[in-house]
């Protein structure tokens, strides 16, 4: 099956051939006309070389409304090094198609700087949970208006011990949203974690 049979837009699949991406992967063949078709959660077991990250990111990239400075859609990755990939894979996919402002938030860098970009307003944030906690604390970020939130390798974030920054983070979002959950392995606590918040 090819990614024009998977109902993206015109401008996504040329953006996508720009990519040089020839046929959809098994996980993006399964997420993308499932999450560009409606409204839903996802639960989604896919490791990294999989294809993972277009498998959400094609979706968020034609969901979220570039005309718009709200800041809709929140991408969590367990690490720094995680968090900026999937930045500027976002920033790869998009930049002939859609005029985002993707702002990847991060510990180990200046916080300020940070602040400073969110302010700018931010259609897509990616955060490293700690990071992100900070921001909120400081009232430098509103996620009031976030529709779709993406949790990444969400078995690392909890070996990580990231549950309770979760769940504040989680908190600051509206009830009414799409929860996208990543894991490479469904262990007990991912899939408590999936009963918890999809
Ligand atoms: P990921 O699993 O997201 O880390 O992606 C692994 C690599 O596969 C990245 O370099 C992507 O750019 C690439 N990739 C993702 N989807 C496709 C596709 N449909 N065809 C070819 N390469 C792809």
């Amino acid at each position: 099956m090819t990614f024009k049979e998977l109902g993206l837009n015109d401008a996504l699949m040329k953006a996508i051939e720009d990519l040089g991406f020839e046929n959809p992967t098994p996980i993006q063949l399964q997420t993308i006309p499932l999450l560009t078709g409606k409204q839903t959660d996802v639960v989604a077991l896919a490791q990294t070389g999989t294809g993972k990250t277009a498998a959400f990111g094609l979706p968020l990239l034609e969901l979220v409304d570039d005309n718009s400075r709200d800041t809709q859609a929140l991408v969590l990755a367990p690490t720094r090094e995680l968090g900026l990939q999937i930045a500027s894979d976002l920033e790869n996919f998009s930049e002939k198609f859609k005029k985002f402002n993707i702002v990847a938030v991060y510990g180990g860098s200046s916080i300020s700087e940070q602040i400073r970009k969110v302010k700018k307003g931010a259609q897509i944030i990616v955060a490293t949970p700690g990071r992100l906690i900070d921001l909120i604390d400081r009232k430098a970020i509103n996620l009031g208006s976030i529709q779709y939130v993406v949790l990444d390798e969400a078995d690392e974030m909890l070996n990580m011990g990231f549950k309770e920054d979760l769940d504040k983070i989680l908190s600051f979002t509206p009830d009414e949203k799409n929860t996208w959950l990543f894991s490479a392995t469904m262990p007990p606590d991912v899939a408590k974690l999936v009963a918890e918040i999809l």
